[in-house]
């Protein structure tokens, strides 16, 4: 790989913060970033390698596989992931109590990398909120969420400045924050074209407006968890010594074993762990957690009234569908059909009368002509209940033609909705006719690469 170019003020800034480290620093830089993935504890099925020390789910991998023709990978059994970014599983793990029901937002969350670990690490009862500002990046969490199959999330696409609706509302909240991405120079070519001093500072202030926007909306000793994946101060301790001279706070150490080399910085108040790719294998990231220690009056949520269910006729046929029946209620919209956690019914139902709602819980089925048709989140769910349903085991070939949503070939079946599954990972559903098959992928979600591609 060639000599990596550095924007000249940051080599100035960054030969001054490292001394000798500089060169490490800049030798890190030609290799490629490495490649890591976490598995989706819920389906487990995927692709292994070397851990990544400090998540229980996250793994190096030697190479670059073609994701996008890997099966498993459109079925929710992975996701791919930045290293360091997996970091969050200590933060909340050593500030958070995770067997209570927590309220949590993903605010920054698309494409879903921070929103689908914090699913495998909140339990059942517990409520995720997803947000992403940009409607076209709140599209792709959605279908990001979805695969890793669990009901206990919402997606919303609001502004920051709706949370301020939300006073003392969440118990964690996740900024995983828009930045100069100085981190990310050796992954992303355009981060280090679009680096400029002036961007560092536009994106300070973005940031500041968002903490400003969002921090009501933590519970007083909720933790907030700010991220980024740049190294500059004005983006990290700076913002948060101006939050610590704003708000009352206090930072939170944990504890990082020294093998893992991830550099704690304290200056004044703010405690804050960051990630040099000369050190560790993974990109630069900056992470720190907060807990509001200042009183914050909670809002009280008016219950129940926000949802239509569904009939007890309508209910009752869906039961054998999923494993647990009594984890949820149905709600119908119009024609759809919706699974939402017990637990969560009247904070769901809040959330969505107050926030932009892209997607909730699970669908399960449509209603057409009388008759339920399943719903493409319903085959990704962790809560289905696979015996029920006629299932078609399919070679990698035919696996890349059904999620390219090409004609499917498989033989004569029984008539009816059946799920058609690769390595025992379900990818969707068809509809068996006699004489052909009804590819049921969503058009939306169809991969558009040939086999012999690579990337
Ligand atoms: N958390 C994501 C993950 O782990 O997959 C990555 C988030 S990325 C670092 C930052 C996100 O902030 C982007 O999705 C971007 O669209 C969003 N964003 C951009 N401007 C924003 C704003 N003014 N307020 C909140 N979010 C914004």
């Amino acid at each position: 790989m060639p000599d990596y170019i550095f924007p000249l003020p940051f080599e100035t800034r960054m030969k001054a913060t490292l001394g000798g480290e500089w060169t490490d620093f800049a030798k890190a830089h030609k290799d490629a970033s490495p490649v890591s993935i976490r598995l989706n504890p819920a389906k487990g099925k995927g692709l292994n390698g070397n851990k990544i020390p400090w998540s229980d789910f996250g793994y190096y991998l030697s190479e670059r596989p073609a994701f996008t023709l890997d099966p498993t990978f459109h079925a929710g059994a992975y996701y791919v992931q930045e290293a360091s970014s997996m970091f969050l599983e200590q933060a909340l793990k050593q500030t958070t109590e995770l067997d209570k029901p927590l309220r949590v937002l993903d605010l920054s969350a698309a494409p879903g990398g921070k929103s689908t670990h914090l699913l495998s690490l909140i339990n059942q009862d517990s409520l995720l909120v997803a947000n992403e500002v940009i409607r076209s990046r709140a599209q792709i969490l959605s279908e990001n969420i979805q695969k890793w199959g669990c009901a206990n999330v919402i997606v919303t696409n609001s502004d920051p400045q709706t949370f301020q609706k939300l006073p003392g509302y969440f118990d964690v909240i996740v900024v995983d924050a828009p930045c100069s991405g100085e981190g990310l120079f050796r992954k992303d070519a355009d981060a280090a074209r679009e680096w400029s001093e002036d961007n560092i500072n536009l994106c300070s202030l973005r940031q500041r407006r968002i903490l400003t926007d969002v921090w009501p909306s933590l519970k007083e000793n909720g933790v907030l968890i700010y991220s980024t994946c740049t190294y500059n101060a004005k983006e990290n301790e700076e913002n948060l010594t101006w939050l610590a001279e704003n708000h009352t706070v206090e930072f939170v150490s944990l504890s990082v074993k020294p093998e893992w080399n991830i550099e704690e910085i304290k200056v004044g108040p703010v405690v804050g762990y960051r990630f040099y790719p000369h050190r560790l294998i993974g990109d630069g990231f900056f992470l720190s957690v907060i807990r509001k220690a200042e009183t914050e009056a909670s809002i009280r949520i008016r219950s129940g009234k926000n949802f239509s269910l569904a009939s007890k006729k309508i209910s009752d046929q869906l039961i054998p569908w999923i494993n647990d029946a009594n984890y949820f209620r149905t709600i119908r919209q119009e024609d759809l059909l919706i699974q939402i956690p017990d637990a969560l019914y009247d904070d769901m139902g809040f959330i969505s009368s107050q926030l932009h709602t892209v997607s909730k819980g699970t669908a399960i089925a449509e209603i057409k002509h009388e008759k339920l048709i399943p719903e493409h989140a319903i085959a990704l769910s962790i809560h289905l209940n696979k015996e029920y349903f006629p299932a078609i085991e399919l070679t990698s070939d035919q696996a890349l033609a059904y999620l390219r949503k090409d004609n499917l070939v498989v033989g004569e079946g029984k008539r009816g909705f059946a799920l058609v599954t690769y390595n025992g990972n379900v990818l969707g559903w068809i509809n068996q006719l006699g004489n052909r098959i009804n590819n049921l992928y969503p058009s939306s979600w169809r991969i558009r690469m040939n086999a012999n591609a690579s990337g």
